[in-house]
């Protein structure tokens, strides 16, 4: 027998998540961010579950030629542009849509030798201060891109710090409106947080990830229970051991948790080393057996320790939901001090993966 540990990614939640997207955005046309492997989730498995979008939005070239070998023949845009002017080939040959953040990269577009001409999606940094032409210099820089015989559409795309939070995305998004008044070009500016919070941003394209695979920008569930998203993976394993801790016995490396009265306690196969936060504290929450619990003592590499107190009936082979369908990866996230974004994506290899179409 396999180690009782694997992932389970539902397919039919992925498509679900995409229609509510849809409506939720009206006419505006959906990227559907895939970068980092899809989230974790493994994008030679899982964009066939987004087949229905009008584009895939991610930043490695080699995600991008797995696409288009795999049949994928709409748009891919790369979030991050190209990486050296020699790349251009690649995004020529792939038809790419690319993001355009620097003049170097301008000056690159204008030198290349190319098939056809590109579409750009031209980065303004609107406050986020990481990527994007200064947004005092969108209407030079765009009047720049059109003129160049290797520039077919330009598109105006800017990347919001607080859609998710109480600051906002209000600043930002007014600055981009100020600086772009002029320039008649199709707008691409709302992530996930955006899409929920700031319908005013969505314009032509929007660009969801995190919502997508059913958690939340904010880590706050009532943002995915108000749309009813769907959870897309589901990480189960089992308890594979018991043991009964006396009052004042403790477990795990560093004896952290220490039991003021006797109870039982379960092992359950996962680990660091399977994608589980190190430093998810005593408390995170975790089901087994269909009921809620939490962990106790220190996350090791390939176990963690629940307590059985709440389950009685619990034993060795009893299920455990690590997070998934009936405990929000936000939950554990939130208990861990992280976000679902980086459990998603820290799913480690070696965890057996099988794909849900139903
Ligand atoms: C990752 C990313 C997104 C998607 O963000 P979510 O919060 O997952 O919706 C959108 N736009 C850009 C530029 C990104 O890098």
């Amino acid at each position: 027998m396999p180690r009782p540990i694997a992932a389970k990614l539902n397919l039919s939640a992925l498509n679900h998540n995409l229609n509510i997207v849809r409506q939720h955005v009206g006419t505006s046309k959906i990227w559907s961010v895939v970068k980092a492997n899809a989230y974790g989730h493994g994008l030679a498995r899982v964009w066939p579950g987004l087949a229905a979008t009008d584009g895939f939005a991610l930043l490695d070239l080699n995600e991008a030629v797995l696409l288009r070998e795999q049949g994928w023949q709409g748009p891919i845009l790369l979030l991050e542009g190209f990486f050296q002017p020699p790349d251009l080939a690649l995004v020529d040959h792939y038809r790419l849509t690319t993001t355009v953040h620097s003049d170097w990269q301008l000056e690159a577009i204008r030198a290349a030798r190319l098939d056809a001409p590109l579409n750009i999606y031209l980065k303004l940094n609107s406050g986020m201060n990481r990527l994007g032409f200064p947004s005092e210099q969108a209407e030079a820089v765009w009047q720049w891109a059109n003129s160049l015989s290797n520039v077919a559409e330009v598109t105006l795309m800017s990347h919001f710090a607080n859609a998710d939070n109480h600051i906002g995305a209000g600043e930002q998004f007014a600055r981009i409106q100020h600086v772009s008044e002029h320039i008649s070009a199709a707008r691409c500016f709302a992530n996930s947080a955006a899409i929920l919070r700031h319908p005013e941003t969505h314009y032509d394209w929007v660009r969801p990830g995190i919502i997508l695979y059913g958690a939340s920008p904010s880590g706050d569930i009532a943002d995915i229970a108000a749309l009813g998203l769907r959870p897309v993976m589901s990480l189960h394993s089992e308890i594979i051991a018991l043991q009964t801790l006396s009052v004042g016995h403790s477990v795990g490396y560093g004896s952290h948790y220490c039991a003021s009265e006797p109870h039982r306690i379960g092992v359950v196969a996962c680990g660091y080393a399977d994608g589980y936060p190190r430093l998810a504290p005593g408390g995170t929450p975790i089901r087994v057996d269909g009921v809620l619990t939490h962990t106790v003592g220190a996350v090791s590499m390939d176990m963690l320790t629940v307590d059985l107190t709440p389950c009685p009936q619990a034993g060795v082979g009893s299920k455990v939901e690590v997070w998934g369908e009936h405990l929000p990866i936000d939950n554990v996230a939130a208990a861990a001090g992280t976000v679902g974004y980086e459990l998603m994506c820290a799913l480690a290899g070696r965890v057996p993966v099988t794909v849900q179409r139903s």
